[in-house]
């Protein structure tokens, strides 16, 4: 490092912050006295000029990490060395707003892959959002009644304009890495935990619990997103009802996905590892009566209690009771409250004798006798309740309700499917308050150059031009390889006859490249 090419910058910066702050101190002073402003204009004011002076800030800060005297190579990922070429700017939206940032372009002659060390090293890619910019987009993507809305609302707290797409864009893009980094192991997989699992607690019970809710689709029409859920409980005694335990849940964690149950069991199994299901004491899976949830069961918690949602349970008696006595007649309440009794106590078997009886009153009591017969071995409630477990899967519907139907069954809403389920996986991290960890596995941004796309940028008012290609070209271009398949050799000999006549006329080249060695050498 040179301290004499590092404090000039900084000082630049140091005397440009300085005079705009003391302009803009000026204007707005004589603003002021010009006529009466309130508080509310001052202070909407000043934040949006302070915005602007933040953007500069931004935007110098950044230039400090650009060396004066750039590197004459860096490595290329070929294994050969790419060369400088120039200074270019890249445009990036913040949280500040837009701005540029200017950063040392590097070519490889060899693959024809072109970089920008700063970029990897601030890690953003040219023409597109900041990764602070984009955590608030996909927070307000996911949390706001739609993409429009999620836009308006950005607007209004930091005066950064985006469009709804960008929200889309961004909160989709979130949702399909959590999505994927909750992929389940391949099926065939025994159940046993891969290595990267790790559980992150013992609970001496967890619970798990499943469901599914329906979302209007494109493509398929109205399709089930699965819900699952983890948690713990607590328990004490209601003041106002002390013969009964009041038992509540904590630490719940969610999944949720648009599949198949044969996956989303893998998928349910491996958030369970996630939450100790291999060294808690005790599992307890609670459903209602959907087949899929207890094929999952036996699959991967065999060693669970099963439990029937106690309200699924309930309902069924109610129907019976209205297809025997009619909706309107008091036995109807008086012989569903005795049918509850018996199965509060777990006298299934006494229910289906007295529904047996009721045989010709309708359908409603053949379900009820056929739901009963299937589940029997899931209805000891009132060993549950003496064990202090909970009986009712109200904690999983009430996710399908925060996770899928608040935001994707809105009035009139038609999603794609991954759309859909991108939106509902970054709820469930973010109910599950798994925030922190979802943006720290967003990992390092990176966008590769191809060489035909540079030698088009050569030429010409550089800056809007390579925004707007860089904008244009939202997929990513592959790095390496496909580089090298697309380069032939002609424009191989075009390029290095570029190179060579660059060398020739950048005197800096050398003197550099020796001045760096020395460095590099002491
Ligand atoms: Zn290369």
């Amino acid at each position: 490092m040179n301290p004499t090419t590092d404090v000039t910058p900084t000082e630049n910066l140091v005397t440009i912050m300085t005079e705009r702050m003391a302009t803009l101190t000026r204007t707005l002073s004589i603003w002021m006295q010009e006529q009466p402003h309130t508080l509310a204009e001052v202070e909407q004011h000043v934040v949006r000029l302070f915005k602007e002076l933040g953007a500069t800030l931004v935007a110098g800060l950044c230039s400090l990490a650009v060396p004066a005297d750039p590197a004459p190579s860096v490595a290329c990922s070929c294994g050969q060395e790419a060369a400088y070429q120039r200074q270019r700017p890249a445009q990036v939206t913040t949280l500040l707003g837009p701005l540029s940032i200017w950063r040392s372009y590097y070519l490889c002659a060899g693959c024809g892959h072109g970089q920008h060390p700063l970029d990897a090293q601030l890690q953003f890619c040219a023409g597109s959002r900041s990764a602070a910019l984009d955590e608030l987009l996909a927070l307000l993507g996911a949390t706001q009644d739609s993409f429009v809305q999620a836009a308006q609302v950005l607007e209004r707290l930091t005066l950064v304009h985006v469009s709804a797409t960008s929200v889309r864009d961004a909160t989709e893009q979130l949702g399909r890495l959590l999505h994927a980094h909750q992929a389940p192991p391949h099926v065939e997989q025994p159940p046993t935990p891969a290595p990267r699992l790790r559980s992150t607690g013992s609970a001496s019970r967890l619970y798990i619990t499943m469901d599914g809710v329906l979302a209007h689709l494109h493509e398929r029409g109205w399709s089930e997103i699965k819900v699952g859920c983890c948690y713990q409980t607590r328990s004490r005694v209601d003041r106002t009802r002390p013969e009964q335990l009041d038992i509540r849940a904590h630490s719940a964690s969610y999944v949720t996905a648009l599949e198949q149950a044969q996956t989303f069991g893998w998928r349910l199994w491996e958030e369970a590892v996630r939450r100790g299901v291999l060294s808690s004491d005790e599992v307890v899976v609670l459903g209602d009566g959907a087949h899929w949830i207890w094929n999952i069961a036996l699959t991967h918690f065999p060693r669970a209690v099963q439990i029937l949602d106690w309200y699924h349970a309930s309902e069924y008696v109610w129907n019976a009771a209205s297809a025997i006595w009619g909706e309107a007649s008091e036995k109807r309440a008086r012989w569903a409250h005795a049918q509850l009794d018996k199965l509060w106590e777990s006298k299934v078997e006494a229910v289906l004798v007295e529904l047996e009886q009721w045989r010709e009153s309708g359908e409603a009591v053949e379900a009820a006798l056929s739901y009963y017969r299937e589940h029997q071995g899931r209805m000891d409630y009132a060993l549950y309740r003496a064990r202090g477990m909970q009986i009712g899967s109200g904690n999983v519907e009430s996710a399908c309700k925060q996770l899928v139907s608040r935001r994707l069954k809105q009035a009139g809403m038609i999603w794609d499917a991954q759309g859909a389920e991108a939106v509902a996986v970054v709820r469930a991290w973010l109910l599950s308050e798994r925030w922190e960890e979802a943006l720290a596995l967003r990992g390092v941004r990176s966008r590769s150059y191809r060489r035909g796309q540079a030698v088009e940028e050569q030429d010409g008012s550089e800056g809007k031009r390579q925004a707007v290609a860089e904008v244009a070209r939202a997929a990513e271009t592959v790095h390496g390889q496909a580089g090298r398949q697309e380069m032939s050799a002609e424009v191989l000999a075009q390029v290095r006859a570029e190179l060579a006549e660059q060398r020739g006329k950048n005197a800096w080249r050398r003197a550099g490249s020796v001045k760096r060695q020395e460095q590099q050498a002491a």
